[in-house]
């Protein structure tokens, strides 16, 4: 049994599962030592030859092996389906109960947890959660019952014997224990090792063309064969060793049978009231009897590991969200303005401020820029507006009210987001850029988004238009119409405040005067936000924030910061510079 908060719930719920399972699973187990003790009267009839006076001996015996036939197989299914079904069951639900808290779990969790990490979580150790539900239900049954009604008939029929044989069948079942600890280390091993075959393989196919790039095959195929070959000398040293296990615990078992048949020969002739039959009877006894003595250890095995697997996933589960809404929170409608009150800000693991002393305010209606160079912090400043990290009290304000006042799920609901990576689901077009609305718009929105975002031609032009599906199984976009999609996917929302991460910068001059054209006339009224390191995306916006290391050095607009700012000139120069070069 295994037990624990988030699995307790499982044996009341699933209760009449389990209860019919296992009845069903004693019936069997009764059932099945029936045969060996019909055979055994078959053969002492024979050989005494009263079945050759009296058939209903045999008629007796074949139908009750029928009755028998007809009970195990009712039997096995119900079993089966209730036992096995559980395993199922239990599995999906803590997949679910796992997919929604992850959902819940903050971004910081995602960037401190390796994906690869997680995804084991879903799929190792649940099928090990799994299999102890199933298979280990089935193992604690057969070694209670299955394991003690042929020992106890063993024993009725020959206890000297029984005693004799019992010495090395509790050594397998000892043996298994010891034995597959080791066992399931080595398949732990092997197990890694085709894990990092198929990453090696898996980042390979993915960054063929950086390998191509830099003719760098051979090197590839030498590392990948180095890899192969430990992949393979694992495989081997696991089974070598369950080979040899096996055939080892087969040959003891055949020893044993050896032993019960000269021990048999030996009672049989010493009249000790032992007959054949009961000596074929004794040996399928025993035969049967091998199955929960292994049973038992890789219980005990399946437990620990099932245990462990649980443990892991409790911690998944046992995880509290960093961002959650305070005991005291303020509805109140969020309509644009911002305001940053000497915030300061630094990740949870570095040991630098990102952001020191911001102080601005952007005033409903008004669009900026935030301009700087790479790693100044814009990012970071504009993922605290959506609230994907806590701030301090009293330096984040949205309409005059403490951001960490306000309900965060409100919050993301009121701001646009374009982020940096515009990340696209494998799935259509249509459905990406419909992704806020769970695909409830319609087709004249869709296209007018996409028009505003300067993608509807291209899309057009794709054989399948909308419905062009993206991503490994299908059109593989440019880096310029990936975020052209993704503005149309924050802008069908238009909602109060819009936040563009560096959106333009994978698009040419025109294209991007041209979105900028149309989201003046959109988000007339409405903020808006344009995260850059160009200076042509901000030149003629409203407002202009300069930031550099973490600090705003500039603010005002393109005029007042050409007059004000050092750095402001220098990026200018810079770019119009870079500008003649590349026309
Ligand atoms: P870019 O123009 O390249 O997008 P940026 O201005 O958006 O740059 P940020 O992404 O905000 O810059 O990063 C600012 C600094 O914060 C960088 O030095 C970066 O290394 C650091 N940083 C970003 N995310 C984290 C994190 N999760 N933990 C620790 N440091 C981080
Ligand atoms: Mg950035």
């Amino acid at each position: 049994m295994l037990f624990g908060k988030h699995v307790n719930k499982f044996y009341k719920k699933y209760f009449w599962f389990f209860f019919l399972g296992i009845v069903a699973l004693i019936v069997i187990d009764y059932f099945q030592l029936m045969i060996p003790e019909i055979f055994g009267d078959l053969i002492d009839a024979t050989e005494d030859g009263s079945i050759f006076n009296n058939l209903n001996i045999l008629n007796n015996a074949v139908m009750w092996i029928g009755i028998i036939a007809i009970i195990m197989f009712c039997g096995r299914f119900t079993w089966r389906y209730c036992i096995f079904g559980v395993g199922v069951r239990i599995e999906a639900d803590m997949r679910d109960m796992m997919f929604l808290h992850s959902e819940e779990l903050s971004y910081n969790y995602y960037k401190k947890h390796k994906t690869g990490v997680l995804m084991a979580l879903y799929t190792n150790d649940l099928q090990t959660i799994r299999a102890f539900f199933g298979q280990g239900t089935v193992m604690l049954i057969d070694f209670i019952f299955l394991g003690s009604i042929a020992l106890i008939k063993m024993f009725i029929l020959n206890w000297i014997l029984t005693l004799i044989v019992l010495i090395p069948a509790v050594a397998i079942a000892v043996a298994s224990f010891f034995l597959g600890n080791k066992m399931e280390e080595k398949f732990s091993i092997r197990q890694k090792a085709y894990e990092d075959l198929s990453d090696f393989a898996q980042e390979n196919f993915t960054g063929i063309n950086v390998i191509k790039a830099f003719v760098k095959e051979k090197e590839e195929m030498e590392a990948f064969n180095e890899v192969n070959k430990d992949n393979y000398d694992k495989n081997m040293d696991f089974l070598r060793y369950y080979m040899l296990l096996n055939v080892a615990i087969t040959l003891v078992l055949n020893l044993i049978v050896a032993v019960i048949f000269a021990g048999g020969v030996y009672s049989i002739g010493a009249d000790y009231n032992f007959s054949v039959g009961n000596l074929t009877e004794y040996v399928s006894y025993f035969n049967t009897l091998t199955w929960p003595m292994m049973a038992i250890g890789q219980l005990i095995n399946l437990r620990s590991q099932a245990k462990a697997s649980l443990g892991r996933v409790s911690k998944l589960l046992d995880e509290l969200p960093e961002i959650t809404d305070n005991k005291e929170i303020i509805n109140s409608q969020i309509n644009g303005k911002i305001e940053f009150k000497h915030l300061n800000f630094q990740y949870a693991d570095a040991d630098t401020p990102i952001l020191n002393d911001i102080s601005f305010v952007i005033n409903k209606g008004q669009m900026v820029g935030i301009l700087g160079k790479t790693g100044s912090g814009k990012s970071t400043l504009v993922d605290l507006l959506l609230r994907m990290y806590n701030v301090e009290e009293n330096e984040l304000f949205l309409d005059d009210v403490d951001i960490m006042n306000l309900p965060f799920k409100q919050v993301r609901e009121n701001i646009g987001y374009v982020p940096q990576d515009n990340f696209l689901f494998s799935d259509t077009i249509r459905n990406n850029i419909a992704f806020a609305f769970n695909n409830d718009i319609s087709d004249e929105d869709i296209i007018n988004s996409a028009s505003m975002a300067d993608v509807h031609d291209n899309i057009k032009e794709f054989q399948e238009g909308y419905q062009t599906i993206l991503g490994e199984r299908g059109v593989t976009l440019s880096g310029g119409q990936k975020q052209r999609v993704s503005i149309a996917r924050a802008l069908i929302k238009n909602p109060p405040i819009m936040i563009f991460d560096d959106s333009v910068s994978a698009v040419d001059t025109k294209t991007e005067e041209k979105i900028l054209t149309n989201l003046r006339k959109l988000r007339k009224g409405k903020t808006t936000i344009m995260v850059s390191h160009r200076i042509s995306t901000v030149k003629d916006l409203d407002l202009i924030i300069l930031l550099d290391e973490g600090k705003i050095v500039g603010i005002g607009n393109h005029n007042t910061l050409m007059k004000s700012s050092n750095l402001y000139q220098e990026m200018v120069k810079l770019q119009t510079l870079e500008k003649e070069v590349n026309d």
